[in-house]
């Protein structure tokens, strides 16, 4: 059995999700005595392929192009398809992220296989991968084997381990890029970077109001903590309800799933929903004037009190001790 991981870069960066696909894929790879091959698409890659050792890669293919310099539907489908049938094969690993929303099954489609998008698990019963999935916006999960001869999976961003595992020495193998017939219609023409603070799902500190904060003109002071802090600023689903906060900054089940070092739940009761987004962060931080709030059961250090009262002078702290 031959297993293929895609690793997901911007620019000559890994995402994290693609330290997270390869060590899973790595993962599965030990516990079938499968082969495991990596593919990287883009432009100026070349130094950071070293990277993927430490997850577990060791046979790397680079396909790069000025081309491929942002993601091209068409471009990127063809290669992985290509690369996978000449492989020959059989398990296909990506990240659910945006890219790989809309890779992994217009590469299903090329190789007639079976696609489990968004998998939060895999594990090997009798030789067989077994994915489990969220299933009706998070309200259960199923398990699921592909029949198909070509099994695909995407994995969810932020639930596998990124952690570093072996020295492996990587062997990279640069493949000629031959795109004089392939069809660049649909390709990304520009990419603007969005200014201010990072993404909830790629920060390392992520502070996050609930309800408790009472009102959408109170998150200035959410933002001046994630600002003193370099964080992004998260929302519990009741805040985006009710139009306090966009919908991408939402944590939980049917928002995003985050696993920064540091997580500050201010005015958060830790609704299950909620927790499933960020119960893997390193460090949890609760501040709640409700002693029996839930989130305290899973903080490492929790506040009872007033968030109105806490966050200035939290946030006074950190900007001090900062600048020391
Ligand atoms: C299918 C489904 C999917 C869902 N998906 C998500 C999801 O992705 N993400 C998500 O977050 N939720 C999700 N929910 C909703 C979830 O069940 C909760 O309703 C929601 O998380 C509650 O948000 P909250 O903690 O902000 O509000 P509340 O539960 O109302 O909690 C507010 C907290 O603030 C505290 N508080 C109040 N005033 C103060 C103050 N001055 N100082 C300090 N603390 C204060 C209170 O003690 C309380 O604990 C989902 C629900 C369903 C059914």
């Amino acid at each position: 059995m031959k297993l293929l991981a895609f690793a997901e870069q911007r620019e000559g960066k890994f995402k994290k999700s693609a330290f997270e696909v390869v060590r899973a894929a790595k993962e599965i790879a030990e516990r079938t005595g499968a082969e495991l091959l990596t593919i990287v698409i883009g432009h100026k890659i070349d130094g950071s392929v070293n990277e993927l050792g430490a997850f577990g890669a060791t046979r790397v293919i680079i396909a790069e192009d000025e081309r491929l310099r942002y993601y091209s539907t068409t471009a990127y489908s063809r290669i992985v398809s290509e690369i996978a049938q000449k492989e020959q094969v059989t398990v296909l690993f990506f990240p659910a992220s945006q890219m790989g929303k809309d890779l992994a099954p217009r590469v299903a489609a090329k190789l007639s296989g079976g696609l489990a998008a968004d998998c939060t698990a895999l594990r090997i019963q009798n030789g067989e991968i077994i994915a489990t999935r969220p299933v009706y916006a998070g309200k259960a999960l199923i398990e699921v084997k592909v029949n198909s001869q070509v099994k695909i999976f995407t994995l969810r961003p932020n639930v596998f381990t990124a952690a570093a595992k072996s020295d492996a020495t990587v062997k990279a193998e640069r493949i000629p890029s031959n795109l004089t017939d392939i069809d660049f219609t649909a390709k990304v023409t520009g990419v603007k970077i969005a200014e201010g603070r990072p993404d909830v799902t790629e920060a390392n500190v992520v502070v996050s109001g609930g309800r408790g904060m009472k009102g959408p003109e109170h998150f200035h002071l959410i933002e001046k903590l994630a600002d003193a802090l370099g964080g992004a600023v998260g929302a519990s689903r009741a805040v985006v309800d009710a139009g306090w906060r966009p919908h991408d900054e939402q944590v939980g089940q049917t928002g995003k799933t985050v696993s920064p070092t540091l997580y500050i739940a201010c005015g958060i009761s830790g609704a299950i929903q909620h927790v499933a987004g960020m119960s893997s962060s390193k460090y949890i931080v609760a501040i709640n004037k409700d002693k029996d709030a839930p989130i305290f059961q899973l903080a490492d250090y929790g506040i009872v009190g007033d968030v109105f009262e806490i966050l200035p002078s939290l946030t006074e702290e950190f900007i001090k001790t900062i600048a020391k």
